[in-house]
């Protein structure tokens, strides 16, 4: 993969597909603008050598239809206020109008294209709809990781059409960062794994068992874990069907030497409700009327205490409902045991970010991963598709 700072960009429209997918208020207004920021560098670095920039992102999921609610507009805006260089909405994504706009841009000027996701080609990959966004594009850049898992036509047809490609600098520290972790983990290597679903993470499960020391699990996840094992865990959260898949997990975890955790106490509550009374347990059954919604204090402990002995840590996923204040100090805890190790941290997924801001050690993390699903398949696989079109 070539970086951006490889290209001579001079006078050249380049196609610079981000993620720019911020999350919006009911006004339409950006909640948090982390995603803009994060693309900066590359866009600086490219209107700042006077390449002719077309910017393009999806924003949530319009399904193939305009919907001004998931316009880009927003984000044009915001990329106004944070550079200095003439920044143009442009009214669609393709068409005469873009086109001519297009061919209108000076050295140092951005055009930013509508929701590709107005465009049903866009998910599916479409070499004709990819050879359209082609039009009079010198050099294809892709700076958006959190989308390069998925093979769109924006991250994989496009890149397969532009002969002149590179990485932006987002894409460059993310690809590094999990690279290290997946091919050259420094031991011991722990990995933390929460959130609501076995399911939605079994690849990435199995591939850490393959190279992590430790995989500690807590969120919904642990249940179940605990449940397939036949413990009663009471109205927890647990996918029953995914009773086969936990079990062959835990079989090949002892298989290969791998110390898989479970929780060792829980926070019980009557509820998924920030009202709700609470305990704290030790032993399973839980009674039938109570649900664990976070971990613990000793199991808190005694992770940290694996945490404290690593060289690499991941950490993906929730221990509880932290979005409720009071089922929050098993993530927080985590999040804090994570920044006081001394080892290479790398954080994905939104609501582990929000655990490491909320806790107050966001900078102490070696690395945040702005891309969730990206960074799970990225340690799963070790490649995503939209980084092997750049590869190609
Ligand atoms: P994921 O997207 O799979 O990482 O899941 C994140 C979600 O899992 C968050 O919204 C959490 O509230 C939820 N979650 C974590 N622990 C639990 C739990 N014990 N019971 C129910 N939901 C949970």
């Amino acid at each position: 993969m070539k970086p951006v700072t490889d290209l001579d960009v001079k006078g050249k429209r380049v196609f610079l597909r981000v993620d720019f997918n911020v999350p919006l208020d009911e006004k339409g207004e950006i909640r948090d603008d982390t995603r803009i920021r994060s693309s900066l560098p590359t866009i600086q670095h490219l209107l700042g050598r006077g390449a002719r920039l077309i910017v393009a992102s999806h924003m949530g999921r319009p399904k193939g239809k305009i919907d001004p609610r998931m316009s880009l507009r927003p984000t044009a805006q915001r990329l106004a206020e944070l550079v200095p260089n003439n920044i143009v909405m442009a009214p669609a994504v393709v068409g005469e109008e873009v086109a001519g706009l297009k061919k209108k841009l000076s050295d140092g000027e951005a055009l930013v294209l509508e929701n590709l996701r107005y465009h049903q080609e866009e998910e599916g990959n479409d070499p004709a709809f990819a050879a359209r966004l082609a039009e009079d594009i010198d050099i294809y850049v892709n700076d958006a990781f959190g989308s390069s898992h998925r093979a769109h036509a924006s991250v994989v047809a496009l890149a397969d059409l532009v002969p002149v490609k590179a990485a932006g600098f987002l894409m460059m520290k993310e690809v590094e960062y999990l690279r290290k972790a997946v091919r050259t983990p420094v031991k011991p290597y722990v990995a933390v794994l929460g959130g609501a679903k076995v399911s939605d993470k079994i690849e990435i499960i199995e591939s850490l068992l393959a190279k992590a020391d430790s995989v500690l699990i807590g969120g919904a996840m642990a249940y179940t874990f605990l449940k397939a094992q036949g413990l009663g865990v009471g109205k927890s959260l647990a996918e029953d069907e995914q009773r086969d898949t936990a079990l062959d997990i835990l079989a090949k975890a002892r298989d290969l030497g791998v110390s898989f955790r479970l929780p060792v106490d829980h926070l019980l509550a009557t509820a998924a409700d920030a009202e709700a009374d609470t305990q704290i347990a030790e032993v399973l059954p839980f009674p039938e009327d109570l649900m664990g919604v976070d971990i613990g204090p000793k199991t808190v402990e005694a992770y940290a205490a694996v945490i404290g002995q690593a060289q690499t840590i991941f950490w993906n996923g929730p221990m509880g409902i932290f979005e409720i204040e009071n089922f929050s100090r098993g993530t927080v805890g985590i999040a804090r045991a994570v920044a006081g190790s001394g080892a290479v941290s790398i954080v994905g997924g939104g609501d582990s970010i929000a655990a490491v801001k909320k806790a107050g050690v966001k900078d102490r993390i070696s690395h945040i991963s702005t891309g969730g699903g990206a960074s799970l398949e990225f340690i799963a696989y070790g490649t995503l598709p939209g980084i092997e079109a750049l590869e190609r």
